[in-house]
């Protein structure tokens, strides 16, 4: 099957692309089919949000259309970023400075105290417009200091036991993460519902 990932984030979008390939989902990228798109995220919650985005693209195309919303909540700070965290700092703040203002906002926080999760929220429009939701958390905590290379956003200080998200493998972060059991979950449902192959 094909799908249209409703995402201008080339972050996420990699990641739809590495967790459905094996899967058999081809995925077609929203800036190559509508590259002036830009959906306003109005709602309140994950959840509004991803609707929202995979209803314009639905809209736009008749395809099947999938989104994320997603983000980091810090449990120190009441749950913020979360769905602010694209725009934490100003949207255009580039994440070095982000990551610097979040530390900063931690600086006297122990680390018992730095407990925070990823959350995704995943909407899949059918080309009919039947829709199917996933919601999925990664559960980790805030690190004193960047590390790694990989992955993007908030991954550097994102630590699960003793490594940061842009310490692992790709594989070793889709294993874990909200939006690989999110979107392995909506593969299980599409699977269940004769929408998708199985895959051996
Ligand atoms: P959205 O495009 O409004 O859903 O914004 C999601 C934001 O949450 C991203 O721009 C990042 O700041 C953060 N985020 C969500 N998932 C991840 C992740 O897997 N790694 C790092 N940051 C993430």
């Amino acid at each position: 099957m094909r799908v249209i990932v409703a995402t201008g984030n080339p972050g996420k979008l990699r990641e739809f692309q590495r967790i459905f390939a094996p899967a058999g989902i081809e995925t077609l990228a929203q800036k190559d089919l509508y590259p002036d798109l830009k959906v306003e995220e109005t709602g309140g919650t994950f959840r509004e949000n991803a609707f929202l985005k995979a209803q314009a693209v639905h809209r736009l195309s008749g395809c099947a259309a999938v989104a994320d919303d997603s983000g980091l909540c810090v449990d120190a700070l009441g749950g913020r970023p979360g769905v602010w965290s694209a725009r934490y700092g100003g949207e255009d703040t580039p994440y070095p400075e982000k990551i610097r203002m979040l530390l900063e906002e931690l600086r006297e926080v122990p680390r018992q105290q730095r407990t925070a999760r990823f959350v995704a929220h995943i909407c899949y429009i059918a080309p009919d417009g039947e829709r199917m939701e996933v919601e999925e958390a990664c559960e980790g905590w805030i690190g004193y200091v960047p590390k790694g290379e990989r992955g993007f956003g908030f991954d550097p200080i994102f630590y699960v036991g003793e490594r940061s998200f842009s310490e692992l493998s790709d594989q070793e972060k889709d294993a874990i993460s909200h939006r690989g059991k999110a979107l392995r979950e909506l593969e299980r449902r599409l699977q269940a519902r004769g929408i998708l192959s199985k895959t051996q």
